[in-house]
């Protein structure tokens, strides 16, 4: 028996979380519920971020967490509760399973079967961000190689659990070598681990325009934070089925599992919902918690509900459908297929009962890091760059020089083009000259200079070599 925390949420939650509990427990989940209160009336009460401090204890003692969808009020400042909930408890994997069900359901991919692994913590969603200039402002995106090994890993232990074939990365490191770099050097080390499995990677433009083109060339695949969260969705609209799609959050000690819809507060009260969504997101969390055969005859039986045509109103269609039905008639029919399988659908078999336990990080040995430049980033509202490296040019000391300006990532001094655009933000680098080492002291002192001389610093970067390869980016056209 496992226990388990629920919350029904608002607008169709409560019935939707009805229906998905009756079915899985019909099915035999070995499950005891705790019920706590999430939402909009936790929010009204006073309390910003919509969950009490007693619900917490709950879903950390418990650590499994299936959530109907909530309504977040507008405007006055409420937290959204997911985030929260993502962060709070380091629920770092976001799997999203997208499939047809063609000629059930409509859409223009009938062979679609893909699953999303979206990295969940890090990327530009640590919502790091900072206006340095009258001009420009920033949102720092950081990648770590445990944040990329613990997703990466997991998107090739779903996939050998699921029996899926192929892994796919999607980054953008031709242009983004440090972060994006690391997250694809990372797939690339701990692909080799599972020579089972074929893995491949996409730099993302072409790759997400082959998923919408093409989705039936993909069946895994693993992506950073911002990608996932946008093509997540993508594939879940062209599978034509926003409605029937359930998440996982993953941790390391919690997850939580709910729809991907929200609590559609005008169908609210009127049995009509699909309860669809949040039951795929149980039937993922039966799986994580390894009732793997509980999670397999649900899923065959919903299939099989699919397939003979009894719908709710979202996808009923006339000459398709065959039964219109309302969110509990919906689940009595599941019920009642529970042992069958699909006959036109293809049927799922969940082999391994066990749940996807991780290794724990281990951290590597540190490399040499070598201090070879540093990065002044200087607030200044004209418009040559050679004018501002004259300005600049009499900071400099004894064995530390400027090596170049760019602004906006393209180089403009030296040599740079009058054409080039420029804002009031502009990177200047200085670097040791032949045979120097460069130490923090001479960055403190070429600050201190700058200050003298009235140039406006806005933060510095170090530039770092890692056993002897440099760590950082060229400017555009270096
Ligand atoms: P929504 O997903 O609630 O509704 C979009 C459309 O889909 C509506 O037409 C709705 O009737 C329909 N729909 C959604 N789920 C359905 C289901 N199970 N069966 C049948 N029809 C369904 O999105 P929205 O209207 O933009 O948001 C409503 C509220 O939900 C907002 O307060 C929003 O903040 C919240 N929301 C919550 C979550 C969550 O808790 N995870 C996610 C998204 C939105």
């Amino acid at each position: 028996m496992r226990r388990i925390t629920v919350a029904k949420g608002d607008g169709i939650g409560p019935e939707i979380m009805d229906a998905t509990l009756s079915i899985i427990k019909a099915a035999g989940a070995q499950i005891e519920i705790d019920e706590i209160e999430v939402g909009e009336k936790v929010y009204l009460s006073g309390n910003t971020s919509g969950i009490a401090k007693e619900s917490w204890d709950i879903i950390r003692r418990n650590k499994i967490f299936l959530k109907a969808p909530i309504t977040t009020p507008q405007g006055g400042g409420y937290k959204s509760l997911n985030v929260t909930t993502r962060k709070f408890l380091g629920l770092y994997a976001n799997i999203r399973p997208c499939m047809s069900l063609h000629p059930f359901v409509s859409t223009k991919h009938p062979k679609m079967d893909i699953v999303i692994v979206r990295e969940n913590e890090e990327d530009l969603y640590a919502g790091i961000e900072h206006q340095q200039t009258d001009e420009v402002v920033q949102c720092l995106k950081l990648i770590s190689r445990p944040g990329c090994e613990k997703i990466v890993r997991y998107a090739f232990e779903y996939a050998k659990q699921h029996g899926r074939k192929k892994v796919t990365c999607f980054t953008k490191d031709n242009i983004m070598k440090q972060t994006d770099g690391l997250f694809h050097e990372v797939f690339d080390e701990i692909a080799k681990e599972y020579p089972d499995i074929e893995n491949e990677h996409w730099i993302i433009d072409i790759g997400a325009a082959k998923m919408a083109d093409t989705p039936e060339a993909f069946d895994v695949i693993v992506m950073p934070n911002l990608y996932g969260d946008v093509l997540s969705d993508v594939a879940a609209q062209i599978a034509g089925s926003v409605g029937l799609a359930g998440s996982a959050n993953i941790g390391e000690e919690c997850a939580m599992f709910e729809a991907i819809h929200g609590s559609a507060p005008r169908r609210a009260g009127q049995n009509m919902a699909n309860p669809s969504g949040l039951l795929q997101g149980a039937i993922q969390m039966l799986t994580h918690i390894g009732q793997v055969k509980v999670a397999e005859k649900v899923q065959n039986a919903w299939l099989k509900t699919i397939e003979e045509g009894i719908h709710t109103y979202d996808i009923y269609k006339e000459g398709v459908s065959t039964q219109k039905v309302g969110t509990k008639e919906f689940a009595e029919a599941v019920i009642r297929n529970l042992g069958s399988v699909p006959t036109r659908l293809k049927p799922v078999h969940f082999s391994e009962e066990k749940s996807l336990v991780l290794p724990k990080y281990q951290r590597r040995q540190p490399k040499k890091k070598d201090l070879v430049g540093v990065d002044l980033f200087v607030h200044w509202g004209g418009m040559e760059a050679d004018k501002l490296a004259e300005m600049i040019r009499p900071i400099e000391k004894e064995g530390v020089q400027l090596n170049m300006i760019t602004n906006r990532g393209i180089k403009v001094y030296p040599d740079g083009f009058p054409e080039t655009f420029c804002t009031d933000h502009w990177r200047c680098r200085f670097k040791p000259t032949e045979g120097k080492t460069l130490l923090k002291t001479d960055i403190i002192e070429l600050l201190q200079q700058a200050e003298e001389k009235g140039i406006d610093v806005i933060k510095t970067e170090n530039l770092y070599a890692f056993d002897g390869k440099p760590a950082y980016s060229l400017g555009q056209g270096q």
